[in-house]
């Protein structure tokens, strides 16, 4: 067994755990396997041991990489900051974006997503860390941006996603990650909004999905515990954009 098998069967063993653990059905939780960095033997070695769903940061490294995988019925994910100047390749290549902060973003990756590919799955992205963090919007901008969306006919918004400041106390985490929780349930009571189907919390990484999955979590995003550290430069998610 490789090692990224072997580390993609403790991740897996991990999510069983931390859903039973709060009496949740592991089914609901999806693992996104984040493989920003990382080279084709990786995502190979992943895919071979089952893995189907990658995240990836930057917008070339992402374009070439699905390029190279194409026909083996992956789903991508992109998962980092995104300018509107680099929309268009994200929307001709990508299943899924996570971190969408901004109309003028969405309302570009809808006018750009082909009309031969299902519509683009989308999360809003929330500032869950206050002052401590600058990504995302404060959680009471979240629901006039999602009524901006789901009047746009090429995306689809599936949920909320966010990025808490890194911090080893397990009570901190909860707190953050409940308020996207929160924030998603309060989507959902809006009336505007009747209808829609928001299925979608992505939050959780290697040092804190088992916080992420207590509390809600469908999708989490997992890198270093699957793929190994990244290099210095490139380690830090809010680093380098698109
Ligand atoms: C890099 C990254 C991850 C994965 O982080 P790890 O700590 O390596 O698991 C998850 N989400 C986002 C948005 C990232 O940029």
């Amino acid at each position: 067994m490789t090692s990224i098998s072997a580390n993609l069967q403790a991740v897996n063993a991990r999510i069983v755990s931390a859903a039973r653990a709060v009496g949740r059905d592991p089914a609901t939780v999806r693992l996104l396997a984040v493989s920003k960095t990382k080279p084709l033997a990786d995502i190979r070695a992943a895919v071979a041991a089952g893995q189907r769903a990658f995240g990836e940061n930057y917008v070339q490294e992402g374009v070439d990489k699905i390029a190279a995988l194409a026909g083996e019925g992956l789903e991508w994910h992109f998962i980092g900051p995104l300018q509107s100047n680099k929309t268009r390749a994200v929307a001709e290549s990508f299943d899924w974006v996570h971190g969408i902060d901004r109309a003028k973003v969405a309302e570009r990756l809808s006018a750009q997503r082909p009309a031969d590919m299902a519509p683009l799955d989308v999360c809003i992205q929330v500032n869950v860390s206050g002052e401590t963090s600058k990504s995302g919007v404060a959680p009471a901008a979240v629901v006039p941006l999602a009524h901006v969306i789901v009047a746009l006919p090429r995306l689809r918004l599936r949920g909320l996603m966010c990025i808490p400041e890194p911090t080893p106390d397990a009570a901190t985490q909860r707190r953050r990650f409940a308020t996207l929780r929160e924030t998603l349930e309060g989507l959902r009571l809006d009336p505007a909004l009747a209808g829609q189907r928001f299925d979608t919390l992505s939050m959780g990484m290697s040092h804190d999905l088992e916080a992420a999955i207590a509390e809600g979590a469908t999708i989490v995003r997992i890198g270093t515990s699957i793929f190994g550290a990244r290099t210095a430069a490139m380690a830090s998610p809010q680093a380098a954009g698109g």
